[in-house]
């Protein structure tokens, strides 16, 4: 058995603050991580953040990742574990590890999960097919590996992924023939859009993709108009050649690790799915069990940051060690989370947040 303070589930944005915060109070601190490196999503994110210098603005996602982990270097109470999967939790706070086909078990006194996201997908036609692929995907391929999937694509959903994908395949050689948009307006903010329409880039509103076309790998794609019910109008089929399609519909926490310790879960669509409740500590209804960053609610990096800061510093407090500068940082960083989340996106957000907390007092 191997004994912590503190375990932190994801090393993404989220984990890694909160990790600063429990290392610099002192608490002995395991990051486990199932990639072979640091960052989360941040690691494929090649372009600029919004916001202010204190959310990282203007520095891209890949370095706020670096900058991140040269933030912890210090501390010889971290140990990260990389290429490691939580695959069990209990309620004792015994959690089970799998390192390089070994399962192994940890013990901490506090636990904060911060395990992110993972993508909806679409159910259509041949949605199988080879060169159908989600936007987190085929980031990792493009921005990660340098790996060219495809020679042109169809985008599905305009929100800011899909739009910021989109034009990153653009810097990248792809022809974007199109992106397609089941509402009547574009999601993702009108700076991201504006971009590609001056590159030429066709997004269209009211549409949808009724089917993939091919044989052994993606060839064409069927897109429809659709009615304000979602439903295909007749005489609408466009049919576009295409040897990539990307999925970006949307992500969904990852809150099964919570589940699996009991802690209360519900679904809040504002927030993106099934989420854990949590108090305003970001405590769950487990004691000991903290939760921040997309698995409580689907926001941004920045806000993922922020919210692991407050997370990790309402770990020290739970364990009788507060970090010293407690009551200032925690003030700060509230102000932060809502300076985020006072623009038009934040709406949804708040509201989510507001059902979060009414579940939890009738829970
Ligand atoms: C294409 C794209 C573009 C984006 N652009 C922006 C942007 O411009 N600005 C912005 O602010 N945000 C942006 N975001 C959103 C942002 O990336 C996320 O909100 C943020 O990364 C969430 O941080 P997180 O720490 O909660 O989760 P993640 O970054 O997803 O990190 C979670 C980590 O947990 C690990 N993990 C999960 N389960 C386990 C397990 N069982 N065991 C061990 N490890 C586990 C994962 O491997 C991962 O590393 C973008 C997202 C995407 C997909």
């Amino acid at each position: 058995m191997i004994y912590a303070d503190v375990l932190i589930v994801g090393g993404g944005p989220s984990g890694l603050t909160a990790a600063k915060m429990c290392c610099e109070a002192g608490l002995s601190t395991i990051i486990v991580e199932r990639s072979h490196i640091l960052g989360g999503q941040l690691t494929k994110q090649t372009h600029k953040f919004f916001g202010s210098k204190d959310q990282y603005a203007k520095m891209r996602g890949i370095d706020i990742a670096v900058k991140l982990q040269e933030d912890l270097a210090s501390f010889n109470t971290l140990t990260m574990m990389l290429e490691t999967t939580v695959v069990g939790l209990y309620e004792d706070k015994v959690v089970t590890i799998l390192q390089h086909n070994e399962y192994k078990k940890i013990k901490a006194k506090a636990i904060i999960l911060a395990t992110g996201a993972s993508e909806k997908f679409l159910a259509f036609e041949n949605n199988d097919l080879p060169q159908i692929v989600g936007a987190g995907a085929l980031q990792t391929l493009v921005n990660l590996y340098q790996v060219i999937p495809g020679k042109s694509m169809v985008m599905i959903g305009s929100g800011n992924i899909g739009l910021i994908v989109s034009y990153q395949m653009l810097q990248a050689g792809i022809e974007v023939k199109k992106v397609i948009e089941a509402t009547d307006r574009i999601g993702g903010y009108k700076v991201h859009a504006s971009k590609l329409k001056r590159l030429g880039v066709d997004i269209q509103t009211r549409k949808t993709i009724k089917r993939a076309i091919g044989k052994d790998q993606l060839e064409a794609v069927e897109i429809v108009r659709i009615d304000e019910n979602f439903q295909e109008i007749e005489g609408t089929s466009e049919i576009i050649e295409t040897d990539l399609l990307c999925v970006s519909v949307g992500l969904s926490p990852l809150h099964q690790l919570a589940s699996m310790m009991n802690c209360k879960t519900t679904y809040i669509s504002e927030l993106g799915g099934y989420v854990p409740l949590i108090d305003d500590h970001f405590q769950c209804s487990v004691p000991g069990v903290f939760a921040c960053g997309d698995m409580v609610g689907i926001e941004e990096a920045s806000s993922a940051m922020m919210e692991g800061y407050l997370a990790g510093l309402y770990t020290c407090n739970y364990l009788n060690q507060p970090h010293l500068e407690a009551e200032s940082l925690i003030s700060h960083y509230e102000n932060q989370l809502y300076e985020l989340r006072n623009g038009l996106f934040g709406r949804k957000t708040l509201r989510g947040i507001e059902k979060r907390k009414e579940n939890l007092i009738h829970a």
